[in-house]
């Protein structure tokens, strides 16, 4: 694309290049708010709207986003060589908007690797498991199109109420969660799709609490 364009228009041709496909942005808040925000709307939707005087122009971007940020501006938070503020790494963590956070569905702390682990070749992982794991995706897969003749990832509130409505212990989990994690509606019908996604390679007809509670465990609680 054009290199005099303003930089979120050109992410907004990368958004649409990634369609079907991953999106990965490393060091997420060094990115500028403005390219930032481009996401939310794909991220929806599965589109990208361009807008200019003369036409709209609409592309599709159905994507995987995958991205990594450090604890702190070092890296090295809870560790003797870190000597960040704590205002610094308030601002640092601020680049990323709440409700760009709150379409990230799994969040994952990420801890340094043992030295044993990695001079120990059985700690990585192999083919044979990658196998595995793939044969696992794909069940899972054939279910979610089985039951509802769709992904999980597209599940809305009313198909999430039809094919996985909860009981009366998860209801009570996830009032509790929407306190204490201050869950959006739109947070909370994704942890929804999360505990589905996690219950379909067990082969059972709807999620258990306990595919709720690992849910809950990917969102970071509220302050
Ligand atoms: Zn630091």
């Amino acid at each position: 694309m054009h290199a005099k364009w303003p930089s979120y228009i050109r992410w907004q041709g990368e958004i649409s290049l990634a369609h079907l496909g991953v999106l990965f942005l490393d060091e997420l808040p060094e990115f500028s708010r403005a390219v930032l925000e481009v996401l939310r709307q794909p991220l929806e939707s599965g589109e990208i709207l361009i807008s200019r005087v003369a036409a709209q122009l609409v592309y599709p971007a159905r994507f995987q986003q995958l991205a990594a940020m450090n604890p702190c501006p070092c890296g090295y938070l809870g560790y003797p060589q870190c000597q960040c503020k704590t205002e610094q790494i308030k601002r640092y963590r601020a680049k990323v908007s709440g409700p760009l956070m709150d379409r990230i569905d799994l969040q994952v702390q990420v801890l340094p690797i043992a030295r044993h682990a990695l001079t120990d070749p059985h700690q990585t992982g192999t083919q044979g498991d990658m196998a595995a794991l793939r044969a696992t995706i794909v069940k899972s897969r054939r279910r979610q199109f089985a039951r509802q003749g769709f992904l999980n990832s597209q599940l809305d509130s009313r198909a999430l109420l039809k094919y996985c409505p909860l009981d009366k212990a998860q209801k009570a989990l996830m009032h509790h969660a929407i306190d204490h994690y201050n869950l959006s509606t739109r947070s909370y019908y994704r942890v929804l799709r999360v505990a589905s996604s996690i219950a379909d390679p067990e082969d059972i007809a709807k999620p258990k609490l306990q595919h709720y509670q690992e849910a809950l465990s990917f969102r970071q609680p509220s302050a």
